[in-house]
């Protein structure tokens, strides 16, 4: 964008809860199930059936409140937001509107010049989903169908102030968002399966200026790099209808993200909003409240510090390793066994972490528990074993329960520590490439490279490498 303008963005964010239930039924809460499978006739609002609601619903939603610096509100109320569409045939949503759960959160997001920026959260809502249109064609007949397995699921609805000023920040904005989410376990923010959606208020202004100007709302988007594309598009969408001399007018937008743009859609009917009178009021005691923030698990920040007073991380090390919960858990896991912290803490960013990725595996699930990788990790510290051989045994650990004790054993990686069987391939490789040895004593750095690099190969990668080193400094000089 030029430097004349800012942006001022917002978003609202719809995040389904993990509980085991819907928010007002006993129906499981798994819309990816078969379609209409998980349904009755309060969440087919069948007319006659009372609401009744979900108090895991109510612990979870706290749970995201609380890790959101949010202000609980000891009362809060559902109201009927009135409107009708094909996936909410009964008329209305349960939402609440006049009374939210919670109120004036915030996140400190950081930027990659290391600046903190606070962003302000206005409130955290409680509703239920609506069902999912599939629109097929039977024939030459386009058809809609009903899927009501999502109609009634818990959600929290959470709105920003707008203090986001570009998409980086809001990107920025919903990757901490999702972690801290995530760590307090009331929802996997996965928004390849849905689990988290997100809307975007964007305006422009004179740069320096307080003046809030009409937004463009973007809706509904399902990543969060078609967030970041899909404002920057719209910033310059507005840019450029301010420049011909017309004016941004209020509506509603959506992100094409085969197309990269964003496009009108037609205005939605905004209805009334009114307290319902079917589901009663939550009131929350300062004792039951005091016991969800007890209960909280630590957020990753407050985590990564301690990551780095307690195991003596680095900055980078701690943020890498407190990043993800079952990451988290995982390194602490293997950094109880008595390993080094910061060689835990290497090997799994460096391997551990890409293995998975490799193998689209969770921590909890990637094949090597922590106690077969700390004992991995201690063969490697007690030099038993040198890096090369104990990338592969990580390997082989996945495929298999042996103890890296035993893998060492059946395949031979055990290093080659004997002084006279390294002198001895030494001797050889020396030998072997007297031109080497020669560019070396001119002062050619990296024939030492290369002179090692034979020697390692001679040993069958298994030589310690720092005894290889100190032979090989000996005997050339
Ligand atoms: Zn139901
Ligand atoms: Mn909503």
């Amino acid at each position: 964008m030029s430097t004349a303008y800012e942006a001022v963005i917002g978003l609202e964010i719809h995040v389904q809860l993990n509980c085991r239930t819907k928010m007002f039924c006993r129906c499981p809460n798994r819309p990816g199930d078969e379609p209409n499978r998980n349904t009755c006739p309060i969440c087919l609002w069948l007319p006659g059936n009372l609401p009744l609601f979900s108090r895991e619903a109510l612990e979870k939603a706290t749970c995201a409140c609380l890790s959101l610096n949010c202000e609980v509100q000891r009362e809060s109320a559902f109201d009927q937001k009135v409107y009708y569409y094909p996936d909410l045939p009964k008329g209305f949503q349960l939402s609440q509107f006049h009374h939210p759960l919670a109120k004036n959160g915030w996140l400190d997001i950081t930027d990659a010049d290391g600046l903190s920026t606070r962003i302000r959260i206005q409130k955290i809502h409680m509703e239920e989903d609506v069902a999912r249109l599939v629109h097929e064609q039977e024939g030459k007949t386009p058809v809609s169908l009903v899927d009501f397995n999502r109609a009634g699921a818990p959600l929290v609805e959470i709105v920003t102030q707008p203090d986001l000023r570009s998409p980086q920040q809001a990107m920025e904005f919903l990757r901490y968002l999702r972690t801290r989410l995530r760590y307090s376990g009331s929802s996997e923010c996965s928004m390849e399966q849905g689990t988290m959606r997100v809307d975007a208020n964007v305006s422009i202004r004179p740069r320096g200026s307080d003046r809030m100007n009409t937004k463009v709302e973007i809706k509904n988007m399902n990543s969060i790099r078609h967030v970041g594309d899909a404002i920057a598009y719209e910033i310059a969408r507005q840019e450029n209808t301010l420049h011909v001399g017309e004016e941004v007018v209020l509506h509603t937008r959506l992100w094409d993200p085969e197309k990269r743009i964003t496009t009108a859609m037609r205005g939605k009917f905004e209805g009334p909003c009114v307290p319902d009178p079917s589901v009663p009021r939550i009131v929350i005691d300062d004792e039951w409240l005091e016991e969800m923030r007890r209960n909280l698990p630590e957020m990753p920040d407050r985590k990564a510090g301690r990551f780095a007073s307690q195991y003596g991380l680095t900055a980078e090390e701690a943020a890498l390793m407190s990043s993800e919960r079952d990451v988290s858990e995982y390194f602490e896991a293997v950094a109880k066994r008595g390993v080094s912290a910061r060689l835990a803490a290497q090997w799994i960013a460096g391997q551990v972490l890409p293995l998975m990725k490799e193998h689209n595996d969770a921590p909890a699930q990637n094949g090597v528990d922590p106690e077969r990788f700390a004992d991995l990790l201690l063969l490697l510290e007690r030099e038993e074993i040198n890096a090369n051989a104990a990338k592969e045994v990580l390997k082989k650990l996945r495929e298999s329960s042996a103890s890296p004790g035993e893998i060492v054993a059946e395949f031979g990686y055990r290093q080659v520590s004997g002084a006279a069987e390294l002198e001895a391939i030494v001797e050889r490789v020396l030998a072997e490439n007297p031109s080497a040895v020669e560019n070396f004593r001119k002062g050619i750095s990296k024939a030492m490279g290369f002179l090692m690099g034979k020697a390692m190969q001679a040993s069958g990668g298994k030589a310690n490498p720092r005894l290889l080193k100190e032979i090989m400094d000996r005997k050339i000089r």
